[in-house]
Protein backbone atom coordinates (compact mmCIF):
# COMPACT_ATOMS: atom_id res chain seq x y z
CA UNK A 1 0.00 0.00 0.00
CA UNK A 2 1.00 3.57 -1.09
CA UNK A 3 0.29 6.12 0.51
CA UNK A 4 0.33 9.23 -0.81
CA UNK A 5 -1.02 11.81 1.70
CA UNK A 6 -0.98 11.47 5.95
CA UNK A 7 -0.12 14.48 8.44
CA UNK A 8 1.55 14.67 11.21
CA UNK A 9 2.26 17.39 13.94
CA UNK A 10 3.68 19.52 11.91
CA UNK A 11 -0.06 20.64 10.76
CA UNK A 12 -2.08 22.67 12.33
CA UNK A 13 -4.58 20.68 12.75
CA UNK A 14 -3.39 17.38 14.41
CA UNK A 15 -0.76 16.99 17.19
CA UNK A 16 0.47 13.30 16.17
CA UNK A 17 4.29 12.74 15.75
CA UNK A 18 5.63 11.73 12.53
CA UNK A 19 7.29 8.73 14.52
CA UNK A 20 3.73 7.24 15.66
CA UNK A 21 2.19 7.69 12.18
CA UNK A 22 5.21 5.63 10.87
CA UNK A 23 4.84 2.72 13.63
CA UNK A 24 1.34 2.16 12.42
CA UNK A 25 1.89 2.53 8.64
CA UNK A 26 4.70 -0.53 9.82
CA UNK A 27 2.23 -2.74 11.66
CA UNK A 28 -0.23 -2.76 8.45
CA UNK A 29 2.23 -3.59 6.42
CA UNK A 30 2.55 -0.60 4.34
CA UNK A 31 5.39 -0.03 1.67
CA UNK A 32 5.18 3.58 1.62
CA UNK A 33 4.00 6.62 3.06
CA UNK A 34 4.33 10.29 2.36
CA UNK A 35 4.14 12.95 4.99
CA UNK A 36 1.90 16.19 3.27
CA UNK A 37 1.81 18.90 5.72
CA UNK A 38 -0.49 21.54 5.52
CA UNK A 39 0.42 24.77 4.04
CA UNK A 40 -1.55 27.86 3.80
CA UNK A 41 -1.31 30.72 3.26
CA UNK A 42 -3.16 34.45 3.41
CA UNK A 43 -6.21 32.18 5.31
CA UNK A 44 -9.21 34.57 6.87
CA UNK A 45 -9.82 38.47 6.75
CA UNK A 46 -6.31 38.58 8.41
CA UNK A 47 -4.16 36.62 5.65
CA UNK A 48 -2.32 34.47 8.09
CA UNK A 49 0.45 32.40 6.65
CA UNK A 50 0.33 29.01 8.74
CA UNK A 51 3.22 27.05 7.77
CA UNK A 52 5.81 24.65 9.16
CA UNK A 53 9.57 25.67 9.27
CA UNK A 54 11.09 23.79 6.61
CA UNK A 55 14.60 23.15 8.57
CA UNK A 56 12.58 21.22 10.84
CA UNK A 57 10.36 19.36 8.95
CA UNK A 58 13.37 17.58 6.86
CA UNK A 59 15.47 17.04 10.16
CA UNK A 60 12.80 15.16 11.55
CA UNK A 61 11.56 13.59 8.55
CA UNK A 62 15.13 12.75 7.53
CA UNK A 63 15.93 10.96 10.86
CA UNK A 64 13.17 8.80 10.37
CA UNK A 65 14.08 8.03 6.74
CA UNK A 66 17.49 7.14 8.68
CA UNK A 67 15.82 4.31 11.53
CA UNK A 68 13.43 2.88 9.38
CA UNK A 69 15.72 2.31 6.09
CA UNK A 70 15.02 -1.52 4.88
CA UNK A 71 11.34 -1.59 6.70
CA UNK A 72 9.25 1.31 5.16
CA UNK A 73 9.94 3.95 2.54
CA UNK A 74 8.68 7.48 3.63
CA UNK A 75 8.45 10.24 2.09
CA UNK A 76 8.33 14.03 2.71
CA UNK A 77 5.64 16.31 0.44
CA UNK A 78 3.58 19.17 1.37
CA UNK A 79 -0.32 19.90 1.01
CA UNK A 80 -0.73 23.36 -0.44
CA UNK A 81 -4.20 24.87 0.52
CA UNK A 82 -4.16 27.59 -2.83
CA UNK A 83 -6.04 30.61 -2.88
CA UNK A 84 -5.81 32.57 -6.24
CA UNK A 85 -3.91 35.77 -4.52
CA UNK A 86 -1.52 33.81 -2.88
CA UNK A 87 -0.06 31.68 -5.78
CA UNK A 88 3.32 33.26 -5.98
CA UNK A 89 4.13 32.31 -1.95
CA UNK A 90 3.52 28.68 -3.18
CA UNK A 91 5.59 28.77 -6.09
CA UNK A 92 8.55 30.27 -3.81
CA UNK A 93 7.81 27.12 -1.30
CA UNK A 94 7.14 24.10 -3.70
CA UNK A 95 11.06 25.25 -4.94
CA UNK A 96 12.17 25.70 -1.37
CA UNK A 97 12.90 22.32 -0.35
CA UNK A 98 13.68 19.01 -1.57
CA UNK A 99 10.20 17.33 -1.56
CA UNK A 100 8.68 13.98 -3.00
CA UNK A 101 4.94 14.76 -3.69
CA UNK A 102 3.41 18.32 -3.71
CA UNK A 103 -0.43 18.47 -3.34
CA UNK A 104 -2.64 21.09 -5.03
CA UNK A 105 -5.73 21.05 -2.33
CA UNK A 106 -8.99 24.17 -2.00
CA UNK A 107 -9.45 24.44 1.58
CA UNK A 108 -10.08 28.39 1.63
CA UNK A 109 -12.31 30.11 -1.41
CA UNK A 110 -13.20 33.86 -1.12
CA UNK A 111 -11.51 33.88 2.69
CA UNK A 112 -13.88 31.35 3.53
CA UNK A 113 -12.78 27.96 4.27
CA UNK A 114 -14.66 25.55 2.80
CA UNK A 115 -16.04 23.59 6.24
CA UNK A 116 -17.63 25.94 8.46
CA UNK A 117 -18.04 28.98 6.29
CA UNK A 118 -18.62 28.57 2.19
CA UNK A 119 -20.36 25.53 2.35
CA UNK A 120 -22.94 26.60 5.26
CA UNK A 121 -23.64 30.28 4.43
CA UNK A 122 -24.12 29.80 0.39
CA UNK A 123 -27.31 27.31 -1.25
CA UNK A 124 -24.71 24.30 -1.94
CA UNK A 125 -25.00 24.68 -5.91
CA UNK A 126 -23.69 28.49 -5.31
CA UNK A 127 -20.85 27.33 -3.14
CA UNK A 128 -20.04 24.62 -5.21
CA UNK A 129 -20.22 26.66 -8.00
CA UNK A 130 -17.84 29.22 -5.94
CA UNK A 131 -15.24 26.25 -4.68
CA UNK A 132 -15.15 24.56 -8.55
CA UNK A 133 -14.34 28.01 -10.05
CA UNK A 134 -11.67 28.79 -7.85
CA UNK A 135 -10.30 25.34 -8.11
CA UNK A 136 -9.76 25.94 -11.95
CA UNK A 137 -8.47 29.30 -11.35
CA UNK A 138 -5.64 28.00 -9.51
CA UNK A 139 -4.89 24.90 -11.66
CA UNK A 140 -4.80 27.20 -14.75
CA UNK A 141 -2.27 29.70 -13.14
CA UNK A 142 -0.13 27.27 -10.58
CA UNK A 143 1.62 24.09 -12.07
CA UNK A 144 4.17 23.36 -9.65
CA UNK A 145 2.17 20.44 -8.09
CA UNK A 146 1.90 16.91 -8.38
CA UNK A 147 -1.42 15.81 -7.55
CA UNK A 148 -4.83 17.51 -6.78
CA UNK A 149 -6.18 16.32 -3.22
CA UNK A 150 -9.49 15.54 -2.46
CA UNK A 151 -11.55 17.24 -5.68
CA UNK A 152 -15.09 17.41 -4.25
CA UNK A 153 -14.43 17.35 -0.52
CA UNK A 154 -17.26 19.88 -0.33
CA UNK A 155 -19.79 17.78 -0.35
CA UNK A 156 -18.86 16.33 2.94
CA UNK A 157 -19.53 19.39 5.15
CA UNK A 158 -22.95 20.50 3.38
CA UNK A 159 -25.93 20.45 6.59
CA UNK A 160 -28.77 18.30 5.73
CA UNK A 161 -31.04 21.22 4.97
CA UNK A 162 -28.58 22.26 2.36
CA UNK A 163 -27.42 19.39 0.84
CA UNK A 164 -24.92 18.95 -2.51
CA UNK A 165 -26.80 19.29 -5.52
CA UNK A 166 -26.63 15.84 -7.74
CA UNK A 167 -23.46 15.84 -9.96
CA UNK A 168 -25.23 16.29 -13.00
CA UNK A 169 -26.16 19.18 -12.31
CA UNK A 170 -22.64 20.78 -12.13
CA UNK A 171 -20.57 18.44 -14.12
CA UNK A 172 -19.41 21.36 -16.17
CA UNK A 173 -17.99 22.93 -13.26
CA UNK A 174 -15.68 19.69 -12.60
CA UNK A 175 -14.99 18.90 -16.32
CA UNK A 176 -12.41 21.56 -16.96
CA UNK A 177 -10.70 21.13 -13.87
CA UNK A 178 -10.12 17.12 -14.79
CA UNK A 179 -8.98 18.85 -18.38
CA UNK A 180 -6.22 21.21 -16.45
CA UNK A 181 -5.01 17.65 -14.67
CA UNK A 182 -4.84 15.79 -17.91
CA UNK A 183 -3.45 18.38 -20.18
CA UNK A 184 -0.82 18.93 -17.61
CA UNK A 185 0.31 15.62 -16.91
CA UNK A 186 -1.02 15.92 -12.81
CA UNK A 187 -2.71 13.09 -10.60
CA UNK A 188 -6.15 12.78 -9.59
CA UNK A 189 -5.69 11.90 -5.91
CA UNK A 190 -8.23 9.23 -4.47
CA UNK A 191 -9.00 9.94 -1.33
CA UNK A 192 -10.61 7.16 1.09
CA UNK A 193 -11.11 10.28 4.16
CA UNK A 194 -14.63 10.96 2.47
CA UNK A 195 -15.41 7.17 3.79
CA UNK A 196 -14.98 8.45 6.96
CA UNK A 197 -17.85 10.78 6.88
CA UNK A 198 -19.51 9.76 3.52
CA UNK A 199 -20.22 6.66 1.51
CA UNK A 200 -17.57 7.37 -0.59
CA UNK A 201 -14.17 8.20 -1.28
CA UNK A 202 -13.49 11.28 -2.94
CA UNK A 203 -13.65 11.55 -6.12
CA UNK A 204 -17.03 10.23 -6.17
CA UNK A 205 -17.73 7.61 -8.91
CA UNK A 206 -18.98 10.06 -11.23
CA UNK A 207 -15.75 11.97 -10.90
CA UNK A 208 -14.01 9.12 -11.66
CA UNK A 209 -16.04 7.74 -14.71
CA UNK A 210 -15.57 11.13 -16.05
CA UNK A 211 -12.03 11.30 -16.07
CA UNK A 212 -11.56 7.86 -17.25
CA UNK A 213 -13.58 8.81 -19.87
CA UNK A 214 -12.10 12.05 -20.69
CA UNK A 215 -8.66 9.80 -21.12
CA UNK A 216 -7.11 10.65 -17.18
CA UNK A 217 -4.81 7.98 -16.42
CA UNK A 218 -3.15 9.19 -13.19
CA UNK A 219 -3.76 8.08 -9.78
CA UNK A 220 -2.52 8.58 -6.62
CA UNK A 221 -3.87 6.89 -3.28
CA UNK A 222 -4.86 9.05 -0.05
CA UNK A 223 -5.99 8.23 3.68
CA UNK A 224 -5.52 12.09 4.60
CA UNK A 225 -4.69 10.00 7.92
CA UNK A 226 -4.84 12.98 10.67
CA UNK A 227 -3.96 9.86 13.57
CA UNK A 228 -2.07 6.45 12.95
CA UNK A 229 -5.43 4.62 12.77
CA UNK A 230 -6.66 6.18 9.25
CA UNK A 231 -3.16 5.31 7.97
CA UNK A 232 -4.21 3.18 4.57
CA UNK A 233 -7.84 3.32 5.38
CA UNK A 234 -10.15 1.27 3.29
CA UNK A 235 -7.30 1.04 0.82
CA UNK A 236 -7.85 -2.68 -0.32
CA UNK A 237 -11.60 -2.23 -0.97
CA UNK A 238 -10.97 1.05 -3.29
CA UNK A 239 -8.02 -0.04 -5.35
CA UNK A 240 -10.14 -3.21 -6.01
CA UNK A 241 -13.17 -0.75 -7.14
CA UNK A 242 -10.40 1.46 -8.68
CA UNK A 243 -9.35 -1.81 -11.10
CA UNK A 244 -12.86 -2.95 -11.68
CA UNK A 245 -13.57 0.42 -13.09
CA UNK A 246 -10.79 -0.14 -15.83
CA UNK A 247 -7.88 2.07 -13.72
CA UNK A 248 -4.61 0.24 -14.42
CA UNK A 249 -2.24 1.70 -12.27
CA UNK A 250 -2.01 3.78 -9.01
CA UNK A 251 1.32 6.01 -8.57
CA UNK A 252 3.98 6.69 -6.13
CA UNK A 253 5.67 10.07 -6.57
CA UNK A 254 9.38 10.22 -5.33
CA UNK A 255 11.61 13.41 -5.71
CA UNK A 256 8.39 14.61 -7.65
CA UNK A 257 8.99 11.88 -10.14
CA UNK A 258 5.61 9.44 -11.20
CA UNK A 259 6.02 5.01 -10.38
CA UNK A 260 3.37 3.35 -11.56
CA UNK A 261 2.16 0.46 -9.35
CA UNK A 262 0.34 -2.30 -11.06
CA UNK A 263 -3.58 -2.68 -9.61
CA UNK A 264 -3.47 -6.40 -8.50
ZN1 LIG B 1 -6.93 18.80 2.44
ZN1 LIG C 1 -4.68 16.52 4.02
Amino acid sequence: MYDMHIHSDFSIDTDILMEDMVKSALEKNGKTICFTDHVEFGIGPEKIDVVFRVEDYFKKFRQLRYSYAGKIEILAGAELGLQPGELDKYRDFAASAPFDHVIAAIHTVRNMDVYTELSRRYPAKEAIRMYYEDMLSCLEDYSDYDSLAHIDFIDRYFLPDNPAPPFESYRELVEPVLRVLIENGKALEVNTGGLRRLPYSHPKKEILQLYAQMGGELLTMASDAHKPADIYHAFRETEKMLKEMGFKYIFKYKERKKYPIHLI
